[in-house]
């Protein structure tokens, strides 16, 4: 695999984890964030990530230390000028989007890939403001990275054959499943996924049940692994009402309109598990 150096963009939820997997995979990772308490805290996730592993006896301490070794830190985009492929996981706006790509087209070595993580923003657009529209993709990963298997890899309209086969090829190398997706809004995992987590928003908001309560009929009762609002917590409340609003402004449809409780809970900083609050309350 040519890919050797990846530069990762935002160590947030995915970020950390997407970190953690390519550097486990052996590759030499720049993570890169805009502070260094987000780094700090990123880095704190990922040795935890580590240490379950550890207990759950699937890696060895040696594992862990050269995992660890294969993560460096930055807090500017500069930092990535050198790297085989950037992997944007920033938060989910589109104008900082838009200008991470702009920025990073100025700065990474010509052939260099640069994907994004992107759960809803459309890859066509984010390639268009770069000069290398062929080698923009999209990696969407699941949450938590380390666990889940899934990539969901979205060609931009401009992508090219050589982008996509790199990126199904890195994909494996890290022990994930490639799943090929249109560019259209939420692509094909969110496109099924927030509207039926808006819409146990809007029971919540209805007081039709509590949370406990819509979370419980949706496990014991259609076998999810995990109710709705206790997954809205985990994807992060300000994602989940970003995902949407592209939904519901990409297709024009009032079946996609945001329940309002996603704005309240952002409002008050109420994000699910990463603040410590959201639908349910979280400890340390
Ligand atoms: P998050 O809020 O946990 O982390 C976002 C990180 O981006 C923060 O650390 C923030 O400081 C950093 N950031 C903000 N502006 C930046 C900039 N200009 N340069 C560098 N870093 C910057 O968000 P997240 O859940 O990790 O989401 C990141 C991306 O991954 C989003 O596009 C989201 O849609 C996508 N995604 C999220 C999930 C999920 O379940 N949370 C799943 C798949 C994809």
């Amino acid at each position: 695999m040519n890919i050797k150096t990846v530069g990762v963009v935002g160590a947030g939820t995915m970020g950390n984890g997407i970190a953690q997997v390519c550097a486990a995979a052996g590759l030499k990772v720049t993570l890169q964030d805009i502070g260094d308490e987000h780094l700090e805290r990123g880095l704190a996730t990922i040795t935890t990530s580590l240490d379950r592993l550890i207990k759950k006896e699937k890696i060895g301490e040696d594992e862990k230390k050269a995992t660890l070794a294969n993560i460096d830190t930055a807090t500017k985009l500069d930092a990535l000028a050198g790297v085989d492929i950037v992997i944007e996981a920033a938060t989910e706006n589109e104008r900082l989007k838009l200008d991470i790509f702009a920025q990073l087209d100025r700065i990474c070595k010509p052939d260099a890939i640069l994907a994004s993580n992107t759960s809803s923003i459309s890859l066509t657009r984010i390639a268009g403001v770069t000069d290398r529209a062929d080698q923009v993709i999209g990696m969407h990963f699941m949450n938590p990275v380390p666990m889940m298997v899934l990539v969901e890899v979205i060609r931009a309209l401009q992508t090219s054959d050589d982008t996509y086969r790199a990126v199904h090829e890195l994909s494996e190398f890290i022990g994930k499943v490639p799943v090929e997706a249109k560019d259209s809004p939420g692509f094909v995992a969110n496109r099924i996924l927030i509207p039926m987590i808006n819409e146990a928003a809007y029971a919540y908001y209805e007081g039709l049940a509590s949370a406990e309560g819509i979370d419980e009929i949706m496990k014991l009762g259609m076998a999810h692994p995990m109710g709705p609002l206790a997954l809205a917590d985990l994807i992060g409340l300000d994602t989940c009402y970003a995902v949407i609003k592209v939904l519901h402004e990409g297709f024009g449809d009032s079946k996609y309109r945001p329940c309002p409780i996603w704005q309240q809970m952002v409002d008050a900083g109420y994000l699910g598990r990463k603040t410590g609050r959201g639908f349910y309350t979280y400890g340390d």
